[in-house]
This record gives structure tokens, sequence and C-alpha cells, in this order.
């Protein structure tokens, strides 16, 4: 009786998942790559102090535990738990949108299309990068970047949208036919480049690939070093208004700097880039305010980044989230900087050259008075000179704006533990039609088999 029972309640669950799921015509689904609790947490405080008000995606009616692990590993990267989240099934880490023995999945982006609805493609990093690639390509190794783009156009998807396509003219694949973008144009894609080219998009104009940079094969830039151009939230808008029609959308959205913040340990780029995702998932909002009977707006994470910790060893019970607000500019600007620097002065570059270069970025002091929180002790400067030495080894490397974000996370109360991923679950939070389907504890591969009944 009792193995009846567990039985029945083990079934239960996974009958619920797909068969209360209505269709809805408007569905958008954000990812924060690398963004889990702690990370929404931090940025929700951070908000409060300087805009007075928190985020929205904290604030959204339905919220489930999610797992994240991949079928080889107990810490997924990017590419087994993005194919998780579009496919429904768990892979290799490394894999796109192929099973374990590498068979080709479906996911919920070409469901939709192959229902008849129009599909957006969004995301501040490349638009090949593993979180969008699992939602058209089908390739072993997200590492193929070429092959990994040439799927992309044949997806059909209608728009793509953000950072750049990184190798578009990678020569050296063995399936190479050209430029990416010349291909796109042949597959009639418009390519529209920059804040211009979005703004010139209009509905009727057919598939588009609109890039913000107009260098092709980069990402969007860290908000906090450039909030001018086009940012996601753009993006999104701009999506809507061009796919709009009868048979219905499905738009996914990628915050994906938000990992790569968190690789660096940076927390005060990691605000904003955290902000940012927000103002795109606003967006997504807004329009189920104006459309409830048929919107489902979805906001999750692959995974959590950097081992953040909300509390550090040195802090206690206090927190000093406004800290961060001292930064200037990314980990990446300064290391930028720092390269131009060693070009300059050759070997023959200081540690007292580059503490401008600290001070300004980072807001920390080398010869601060007594009692103020900036003020570097000697063993934080002992910690950057060892950073500054490596770093001055290989100029490209990123030893010390990494050691400097730490110091100063440290001092606003957060700490760091590692500089890749954990298995820290995710939060998924949702709002709209079907939207209780995302209560209690779910699995990555639930976020799919739930939304592909929404788009069917
Ligand atoms: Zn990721």
């Amino acid at each position: 009786m009792l193995k009846v029972l567990i039985l029945l309640l083990s079934i239960v669950p996974s009958l619920c998942l797909g068969a209360d799921i209505k269709p809805v015509k408007y569905v958008f689904l954000f990812i924060g790559d690398g963004m889990s609790i702690p990370q929404r947490m931090a940025a929700e405080e951070y908000s409060n102090i300087v805009n007075g008000r928190g985020l929205a995606i904290n604030a959204m009616k339905y919220k489930a535990l999610t797992r994240t692990r991949s079928a080889d590993s107990f810490i997924t990267d990017s590419a087994a738990s993005g194919t998780a989240i579009a496919c429904g099934t768990k892979t290799k880490n490394g894999s796109i949108g192929v099973d374990v023995s590498g068979a080709r999945l479906q996911s919920i982006a070409e469901v939709a299309r192959d229902s008849g609805r129009k599909v957006g493609i969004i995301t501040c990093v490349t638009l090949n990068h593993a979180t969008p690639a699992a939602f058209y390509a089908h390739n072993k190794s997200r590492g193929n970047y070429y092959e990994i783009a040439l799927d992309m156009l044949d997806s059909n998807f209608d728009f793509f949208g953000g950072g750049g396509i990184q190798m578009y003219d990678n020569s050296k694949s063995k399936r190479y036919k050209g430029s990416i973008f010349d291909l796109a144009a042949e597959k009639s894609y418009k390519l529209a480049w920059g804040a211009e080219g979005l703004a010139a998009l209009k509905p009727g104009d057919g598939k588009a690939i609109a890039v913000g940079t107009g260098k092709g094969g980069v990402p969007l830039p860290y908000r906090i070093d450039n909030s001018s151009g086009p940012r996601i939230a753009d993006y999104a808008k701009k999506a809507i208004e061009l796919l709009d029609n009868d048979r219905g959308v499905f738009i996914m959205v990628e915050g994906g700097k938000i990992d790569w913040t968190c690789h660096a340990n940076d927390a005060a780029t990691l605000m904003h880039e955290v902000m940012d995702f927000d103002n795109a998932v606003k967006v997504g909002l807004e329009f189920a305010k104006n459309h409830p009977q048929d919107t489902l707006v979805v906001v999750t994470g692959d995974h959590e980044t950097g081992g953040l910790t909300l509390g550090f060893g040195g802090t206690g019970y206090k927190s000093y989230i406004e800290r961060l607000a001292f930064q200037k500019k990314s980990w990446e600007s300064f290391r930028g900087k720092f390269a131009k620097l060693v070009k300059q002065k050759g070997k023959d570059v200081s540690f007292d050259d580059v503490k401008p270069l600290i001070e300004g970025t980072f807001g920390l002091k080398f010869l601060a008075k007594k009692g103020d929180p900036m003020g570097l002790s000697k063993s934080d400067v002992e910690l950057l000179k060892e950073a500054f030495a490596r770093n001055v080894e290989s100029p490209s490397g990123r030893a010390l704006p990494v050691a400097c974000a730490k110091i100063l996370d440290n001092k606003a109360g957060l700490g760091w533990t590692s500089g890749a991923h954990t298995a820290l679950p995710v939060e998924t939070s949702a709002e709209g039609v079907n939207a209780h389907a995302f209560s209690g504890g779910i699995d990555n591969t639930d976020i799919a088999k739930i939304l592909k009944s929404a788009v069917r």
C-alpha cells in the first residue's frame, strides 16, 4: 500500500505539469545568466538604496525553487542548463540542443515557430553564445560558434537582437561558407546596426538581426561602462513591436553579462547588470498588464556564478552594499586600461603607476584618513601587489581587477567563493496565465515542459 502511495505521489506532480497549462498568445522567458537568489537579493538591496525601490523580478507573484544540475555534473554550465530550460532534457556540460547521446532535441522556440508563432531571441552577450544557442542550435560543443551561427540562420526565427555573432567569419570551420552576416542577408534577414538601425526597424520588414555595437562579433558593453547604446530592454520593446501577430509570440531575453561579471567576482558591475535585466523584464510585465488574459512572463536563472554570499566574515551582522557605488567602471574596463599602461611602460611598470587606476575605478584608497572604510589595510595592499605582479606577467589577464573588486565587495559585506559556477538552486518567478505552474520546487527541465504546453 505504501509503495503504491509513493508511486502515485511521484506521478501526480509530473501529470500536473503539462495537463492544466492553457495555450497563451504571448510568452516571454527572461534568463539571468548566473543569476540565483544572492544576485537577485544583493541587487534588490542596492536598488532600494540608490533608487528607493526594489526590483520588479523580486515582486512577481509566483516563485519556484529550481534545481540546475546537468546530466554529468552537480554544477552545470550554461550549455547544459540552457538546453534543459529550452528543450526540457538534461544533457552533458558543453552540449547545446542535443541529448547525452548527441541526438537532436526540440526547443520551446522551435515548438513555437512550428505552431505558427513568431520568435525572438535577445541577449546582451553574443547571439551564438551558449544560452541563446540552446533555443535554436544543435551541437555537441558550445565552442563551435560558426556552426552554431549557421543553425541560427537555419532556425528561420523572426528576430535576433543584442550582441554580435562571435567568430562570424571563421574560415577555419569545416563548414565555412562565408561571413554569417552575408549568409544572413542571403537568407533575407534584414541587418540592423546600432541604435539607429534598431529604431528604423518596423513591422512588415520581415526577419531581422539587430546588432548593438557595429563591430559584428562582440557583446553589448557593461552598463556601468556605457549605458548610452541600446540595451536588452530596448530590444525587447522592439521585438514586441515587430513580432506581434494573431498566432502569438515567443520571446527569450538573456541577461548574459550577469554571469560574466560574477566570473570576475565584480559585484558593483553585477548590480548594474541585474538592474539592466530587470528593466527588460519590466517591458514584459508592462505588456502583461495590458494583455492580462494573453500573457505569461517567466524569469529564471540558468545557475549561480561565483558563489556570491550575502555576508562576510569581516563585517558581521552589518552590510554596506551602498559602498559598491564607489566603483565607477567594470573589471573589464580596468583590464583594458591596465593592459595599455603595461604596453606604454613595458617591464618598468611599477605598482605606484597603477594606484590611480585602482582608486579611480574601485574607489579604494591607499592613503585614507583613519576610520575611512575605503582605506586599504596593509594586508589588502600586499594582496594587490601580488595580483599586480601576476597581471604584469599576463596583461590581458584579470588578476588585479578581480583582487580589487573582491576587496571592495568584502567592504560591502559580500563574499565570493568561486570564479566558476556553483550548484546553488535558482529562483524561477512567473506572472500571468499559467504562472501558478511555477510554484514550490521544480527542475530546470520543467520550465521547457510547461512553456512548450503554453505555445503549442
Ligand atoms: Zn550560464
